[in-house]
């Protein structure tokens, strides 16, 4: 253990997407050594439906998803530093993977030593800036790990539903468009029906449980209401 260890924290999580078992067993059992809550993953679905880490090691070659395309769509979601993992030959894959979010990358085989040390690099970059965790009434709205609580509950939320609640929290109760949230959360160039908002805004005011916290303008979007912040939200009585 070097001076360094001490920068790992409990509460510093890394996502193992492995889908060779004994790399991934051996990476997992390093890490976790090394003091980092670790989840392993095989496959670039659970990497997406994973909940966010500080830090994902990615192997690009998933027997799923090809795992550039995870690599873009965890990079779409979330600010986790990303280290693409690769095969040796395959830098065309490692310069496309950078191009597309990742923060660095390893070479197979590496060495732990080498991993822990690009770990602590790209999170010393990585530093939260500004303030992370956005409060309204009951609701927490944790931007780095994408945890959201109402009062002492954890809310799970998919990642459609944080980013709608994220758009609506970056200005509170000013009126958020329907297109603005659709271009946010979806895709810059959203032309599908909008009613799949509708059913994402239901979902998440189901999962909230906050009355009057989502209010809809009809022909505008959506905006927070005004609420102030009580216990009586932290539970479903
Ligand atoms: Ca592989």
């Amino acid at each position: 253990m070097n001076a360094r260890s001490t920068e790992v924290t409990e509460q510093t999580r890394v996502l193992v997407v492995e889908d060779d078992r004994g790399i991934a067993d051996s990476l997992v059992r390093g890490l976790r050594q090394a003091g980092y809550t670790v989840e392993g993953v095989r496959r670039g679905r659970d990497a997406l439906a994973a909940p966010t880490p500080d830090v994902i090691l990615l192997d690009l070659g998933l027997p799923d998803i090809d795992g550039v395309e995870v690599c873009r769509r965890l990079r779409a979601r979330s600010d986790a530093a990303i280290i693409a993992v690769t095969a040796r030959g395959e830098e065309a894959d490692r310069v496309v993977a950078l191009d597309e979010g990742a923060d660095d990358y390893l070479v197979k085989p590496f060495g732990l030593a080498e991993l822990l040390a690009r770990i602590r690099a790209v999170l010393r970059r990585r530093r939260p800036v500004g303030p992370q965790v956005v409060r309204h009434g009951p609701l927490a709205l944790d931007l780095r790990t994408r945890q959201v609580t109402v009062g002492d509950r954890t809310v799970a939320l998919t990642p459609k539903e944080f980013s709608i609640l994220e758009c609506l929290t970056a200005d509170p109760g000013r009126v958020v468009s329907r297109q603005q949230i659709l271009e946010r959360a979806w895709d810059a160039h959203w032309y599908g029906p909008t009613k799949v908002l509708d059913v994402h805004v239901a979902a998440l005011r189901r999962k909230l449980g906050v009355p009057g916290l989502i209010e809809t303008v009809y022909g505008h979007g959506f905006r927070l209401g005004e609420l102030r912040p009580g216990p009586q939200h932290g539970a479903p009585s």
